[in-house]
């Protein structure tokens, strides 16, 4: 629909004007169109008609009588107030106004005036009367036609009968000339009303509506709305997943020596699920087109053997593989641990990152088979040589338009996404449309779950007896201090006293410091000798966040375990209970808000990441938490994903059917330029090479 009419700058609709146009567009109303979308917050229901003799206190009604008389009153405190009595032959009702002087002259007597408003009792005199009602004077051309009101969020400057009217020019303007885009046959299937008659409904509803449906959004006519967003939507998603499949990328067909004698050497066998996800990878990687698919599995899980897994296969095939992890201390655990995991095998590992890179002619000439580093990984000063397989570690933010972006970069290599996060279905149908999905639900054998428990501040010296005895026994202790954006240097002060602290109540142990703002070189060094034994104590900002793993560490302390979030609380914990030996989780929290409360009992009570999801997501809502808004889908005005499921699923089944027939919409012109203005900025990641 995007028509030289709806696209009218709104100054230019009669009776508005650069004046009332410039506060317009402090809501976003700039265009006939964005008035058309400028949805009601609310209703209100007129239908309520009453004589005056039956209506009670408390009830919203509308009167229709004649004015039998207007005063003015002034108080003592200067409020000026406009008292008109209405009859309508079966009794008297007062309606009052307060600082409307203006009023008066507007009023006259025998006028046959609407009133619409709550009725309550005046005290004093012991007779019903509404305070500063809504009110039409005859002739009644407003609200004989519409008996339920939109209600607009406003701005100063515009009153809500000014936008109302507004919105309702705009809407007399435009709709003849609102294109239907949607194809009937889906139209017929969905049972779905036509735009023009939604988006006026939407606004001014038919006067059989439920007030309910209206007040909830879930009209037919809002449905409509929604329906067309969750399927543009759709049909970006479903075609960006169309168009790589359609792209030759590499076909790995390895004989497996490499994973054979990387398996015959790691200490444990894989579980089952690791064994089935290896496969379900392996055999995508065989196909001619790029991969893309994410692999999910809880914390400790298990998900590095089978990252690496596909990497040697990659290797074995004459490609590189990357590993990108969000973090520089992950990335450096991760060369470590990888370096160990595969010594002796014929591959030359390296590591890139801002801080380390040293290799960086290694990984253009291809010496380095398996590249290890952070985000630098995909900057355009490093060239690969043969780039085959990236695997992206932890990263739930990397949304499908950064996918579909690393994808254009120039290079084509299959990719797979790990994360510890579960991600609820509609959001695996949108912000991850375009991936296919293995699942590691399976912990490895002899996982004692972490025992969490709370402890109050007061209580603090019970602490250290906990870390004594746990130290005594053979165990590591994690301690970890928060670190707030606003407050980096704070935090840090609290974490270095908490070190100082700690190392002045335990001068026996070996206390250590790690924090981002460290030089790698000494963070490093740190993590060898925490990981070797040789400190036993780890004082931390969350720079542990994600993916360090030390099985011998089996005590975890989180200070001001209040400020962090779920999400956050789990991964933290995720650090112990990593090895045989049970572990310890305590959490140490200070001032506790109630939705502070709800989130440790969830981490107290549970230890499945899916079942803490699921409470974060009751207390925070989905998109907060997986980032729909970092993830570069364009914005929904109308749908909301929580509500809208069942929409998402239709919408999802039509776009599918009807890219399969028609991918570039040449028989559905109209729904090609809708489609292209909803995704308007991002239009180039459609364009396939
Ligand atoms: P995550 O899925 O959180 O990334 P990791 O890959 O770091 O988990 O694995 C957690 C720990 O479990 C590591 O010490 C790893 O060596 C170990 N591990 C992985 N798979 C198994 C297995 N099948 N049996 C026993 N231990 C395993
Ligand atoms: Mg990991």
């Amino acid at each position: 629909m995007a028509n030289s009419h709806l696209k009218l700058p709104i100054q230019y609709l009669r009776g508005i004007g650069p004046k009332k146009a410039n506060i317009l567009k402090k809501i976003g109303i700039q265009t006939v169109k964005d008035a058309l979308y400028y949805f009601p917050s609310h209703y209100e229901d007129r239908r309520n008609k009453k004589d005056i003799f039956e209506i009670k206190p408390g009830e919203f009604v509308s009167i229709t009588g004649n004015i039998v008389q207007i005063t003015e009153i002034k108080t003592k405190t200067n409020l000026s107030i406009i008292e008109v009595v209405v009859s309508d032959g079966t009794g008297y009702l007062k309606a009052k106004w307060f600082n409307q002087n203006y009023l008066k002259k507007i009023f006259r007597q025998k006028q046959k005036i609407k009133l619409f408003g709550r009725v309550q009792l005046d005290h004093w005199s012991s007779s019903l009367e509404i305070l500063n009602p809504d009110y039409e004077l005859e002739p009644f051309s407003f609200s004989e036609n519409y008996d339920i009101l939109p209600i607009y969020r406003l701005t100063e400057g515009i009153t809500q009968k000014q936008l109302q009217s507004i919105i309702l020019s705009a809407l007399s303007y435009a709709l003849p000339f609102i294109e239907e885009y949607l194809p009937t046959e889906i139209r017929q299937r969905t049972k779905l009303p036509l735009l023009n008659e939604a988006l006026k409904s939407i606004h001014f509803p038919p006067s059989n509506t439920e007030i309910r449906d209206l007040n909830e959004k879930t009209t037919i006519y809002h449905k409509r709305v929604s329906f067309d967003e969750l399927f543009l939507l759709q049909l970006g998603i479903i075609s960006l997943k169309f168009g790589r499949t359609s792209q030759k990328g590499i076909s790995f067909n390895p004989e497996g020596k490499l994973l054979k004698a990387f398996l015959q050497k790691l200490p444990f066998s894989l579980t089952k699920a690791q064994q089935r996800v290896i496969k379900e990878i392996l055999s995508d990687m065989k196909k001619p087109t790029p991969m893309n698919r994410l692999l999910q599995g809880d914390v400790g899980s298990g998900k590095t053997v089978v990252a690496v897994a596909a990497m040697l296969s990659a290797v074995e095939c004459g490609y590189q593989a990357a590993l990108m992890a969000p973090t520089e201390i992950l990335a450096e655990q991760h060369y470590l641990n990888i370096l160990s995991l595969l010594k002796g095998l014929p591959i030359n590992i390296v590591i890139h990152t801002s801080t380390h890179n040293k290799y960086i002619n290694l990984i253009s000439s291809g010496v380095a088979n398996i590249i290890i580093g952070t985000h630098a990984l995909i900057e355009e000063n490093l060239k690969f040589y043969r780039l085959g397989l990236v695997v992206i570690d932890e990263q739930h933010r990397f949304g499908v338009i950064q996918r579909a972006m690393l994808r254009k970069k120039g290079f084509n290599p299959d990719t797979l996404i790990m994360t510890a996060t579960p991600i609820p279905r509609t959001l695996a149908l949108t912000v991850y449309g375009d991936l296919d999905y293995s699942l590691i639900d399976e912990m490895p054998k002899g996982r004692v779950p972490v025992l969490t428990e709370i402890i109050e501040p007061e209580n603090k010296k019970i602490i250290y007896k906990i870390i004594q005895e746990e130290i005594n026994s053979g165990g590591q202790v994690y301690v970890v201090y928060p670190l707030i954006e606003e407050s980096e240097n704070l935090d840090l002060k609290s974490a270095t006293q908490g070190y100082e602290g700690l190392r002045r109540i335990f001068p026996n142990y070996r206390v250590g410091l790690l924090h981002g703002k460290m030089p790698p070189k000494q963070r490093e060094q740190i993590m060898k000798q925490f990981r070797s034994g040789e400190i036993q104590i780890l004082v931390c900002t969350t720079v542990v966040e994600v993916g360090v793993d030390v099985p011998n560490a089996t005590l975890m302390i989180i200070t001001h375990a209040e400020r962090f979030g779920l999400a956050q609380l789990h991964q933290l914990r995720g650090r112990v209970g990593r090895g045989q030996r049970p572990s310890k989780c305590i959490l140490l929290p200070y001032k506790l808000t109630e939705e502070a409360k709800l989130r440790l009992k969830a981490i107290v009570n549970y230890n499945d990441g899916f079942k803490i999801a699921e409470e974060d997501m009751k207390i925070r809502g989905p998109g907060e938490i997986f980032g729909v808004k970092q993830s570069g889908i364009p914005d929904l005005k109308v749908a909301d994903l929580l509500r809208d499921q069942s929409l998402l699923e239709i919408a999802k089944t039509e776009a599918e059917f009807l890219l399969r027939k028609d991918i570039s919409f040449k028989e559905y012109p109209k729904l090609k330029e809708a489609f292209e203005e909803f995704w308007a900025d991002r239009m180039e990641i459609f364009m396939t090479a």
